[in-house]
């Protein structure tokens, strides 16, 4: 069985994505890269009980870029390892967007560019080109 600590509570848990059964407390997004450095995949037993100490005495944890980055390879949430978008869904974001809005797209962009590095930015790569043609064409048929 893995162990975690809760970053907020310095309780015990079995996994990093589940609820703190301490506190209630469920990590998400950099939260769980926070979760990660603060589990057994990356501390040894002593340090985890040091690292829960220090959370229930009160001293926040400031994870450092580099220290972060590695939880972030580590979760798969990175541009090497992130498989990106399907053809499929690939197309049918350049179709909505010409046809429709890029705004979908410019949203999708914005929601996984911590999650799914890739996927972020084929979603904007599709997008903004839309957007720039969707934006010409309302200039073109206003002045027509
Ligand atoms: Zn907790």
């Amino acid at each position: 069985m893995s162990r975690a600590v809760c970053t907020r509570c310095g309780a015990d848990r079995a996994a990093i994505e589940l609820a703190c059964p301490g506190c209630g407390h469920r990590p998400s997004r950099d939260g769980l890269l926070v979760a990660w450095l603060v589990s057994d995949a990356n501390l040894s037993p002593e340090d985890l009980d040091a690292a829960a100490a220090r959370i229930r005495a009160g001293q926040p944890l400031h994870p450092t870029r580099a220290q972060l980055e590695r939880a972030r390879r580590a979760l798969g949430a990175h541009l090497t390892s992130d498989p990106g978008l399907p053809v499929s869904q690939r197309v049918a974001l350049l179709v909505i967007g010409l046809a429709i809005t890029p705004l979908p797209g410019l949203i999708l962009w914005y929601w996984w560019r911590a999650s799914r590095p890739r996927a972020s930015l084929q979603a904007l790569a599709l997008s903004l080109p839309a957007g720039v043609f969707y934006i010409v064409l309302v200039l073109v048929l206003r002045l027509a």
